[in-house]
């Protein structure tokens, strides 16, 4: 008799589930996904005999790869969404529904569209507090209906994953990658290599010097297993927005952005974490609304990196009250705003502590 692991998959939406309508463009296709996944290599149904609870029927189970078998189970939302259509709604869901299937499962896979995958996993990392168990979250660039299909790779491994490794995290799994969800961001649209993290270590790779068809899992980057139970935090606020400063950038545009109802913004700064120090019309409007009680994260509008305060240009915005994002992706920083400002309603000293803290990883802490 074999053992088994059992992983719940939400599938989202997203294209590796997409097809291509009459008019030659991607949508998602409803019921189609689970079935073509049954007629692949991702089913072993002639292993179902040797389990020692019997498979149902709308179970899967994956050839053994290791000691236990994966089974799993796909749960399809509806509608499927691409993820452009995604927000807070979604994402209050997806935790809702890890929480209400926590204690049957051993781990999770959410399918996901790659747009704006990397929300979704950064402010599922913010609601899923002391989470214990794999949250893997992926998705691909081309759909698994089609021959050069990245699905399948991903798919699978992300299952390896949530079923038999302990990794207390909500990571997402993308072209032979591990990499932490609250420091992942697409790179790029149209190669299958779609995620990074750019200042954080993955936290696994999958290449040929990993060893028996493992993965090669970078154990010290991997956050600790919490020995206090599941808390999902559903208090979330939309008030939040990004903006990042440019040369010609006016004061009234900028005053325009801080308006009501905003009370937190990420502030995308040049470099290290630079703006014009010699624009007295700008720092007069940030400060108005820091005195407001509006919420500024700085950090930086690269690619990769952290803001500091090595130059004047930089020191003047921390001099009125921003507050440093440090090395923070742009996801990160907003779903932490939007998690930090919905939690602590009113209560501006915690909220200004906790985003200068590190709360899931998501920060590199200097001191
Ligand atoms: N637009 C799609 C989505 O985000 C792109 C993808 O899945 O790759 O749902």
């Amino acid at each position: 008799m074999i053992e088994c692991k059992n992983v719940l998959v939400l599938y989202v939406g997203g294209t590796i589930g997409m097809q291509r309508d009459s008019n030659g463009v991607y949508i998602p296709i409803s019921n189609e996904f689970s079935n073509k996944v049954r007629l692949t290599e991702m089913h072993d149904p002639s292993l179902a005999g040797q389990l020692k609870k019997p498979l149902k029927q709308d179970e899967l189970i994956l050839p053994m790869i290791g000691p236990k078998a994966i089974v799993y189970k796909i749960e399809e939302y509806n509608p499927l969404l691409d993820s452009s259509n995604m927000s807070i709604k979604e994402w209050k869901r997806l935790a809702k529904d890890v929480e209400k299937n926590y204690e049957h499962f051993d781990g999770f896979v959410i399918l996901h569209g790659t747009d704006t995958l990397a929300y979704t996993a950064s402010i599922l990392s913010f609601m899923l507090e002391n989470l214990a168990k794999p949250v893997i979250i992926t998705g691909s660039q081309i759909p698994i209906f089609e021959t050069r299909s990245d699905a399948k790779e991903n798919f699978l491994s992300s299952l390896i994953f949530a079923g038999c490794y302990d990794i207390p995290e909500v990571c997402v799994f993308f072209a032979s990658k591990l990499l932490r969800g609250n420091r992942t961001t697409k790179i790029c649209s149209n190669l299958l290599n779609a995620f990074d993290s750019p200042n954080f270590h993955n936290l696994a790779d999958f290449g040929i010097e990993a060893q028996d068809c493992s993965f090669a899992v970078h154990q010290h980057y991997i956050r600790k297993k919490p020995n206090c139970h599941l808390v999902v935090h559903r208090d979330l606020n939309p008030n939040v927005g990004t903006l990042a400063f440019f040369p010609t950038i006016t004061s009234a545009q900028l005053e325009s952005f801080l308006k009501p109802p905003t009370e937190g913004i990420v502030l995308q700064s040049y470099g290290a974490g630079n703006m014009p120090s010699n624009r007295s019309d700008i720092l007069r409007v940030l400060k108005q609304a820091i005195d407001r009680g509006v919420i500024i994260v700085n950090i930086t509008q690269c690619s990769k990196g952290a803001v500091s305060i090595t130059y004047e240009t930089g020191k003047v915005l921390e001099a009125i009250g921003i507050i440093s994002g440090y090395d923070m992706t742009v996801e990160a920083a907003l779903t932490k705003l939007i998690y930090v400002l919905g939690h602590h309603k009113g209560d501006y000293s915690t909220r200004v502590k906790m985003l200068k803290s590190d709360l899931r990883g998501e920060l590199t802490m200097t001191k």
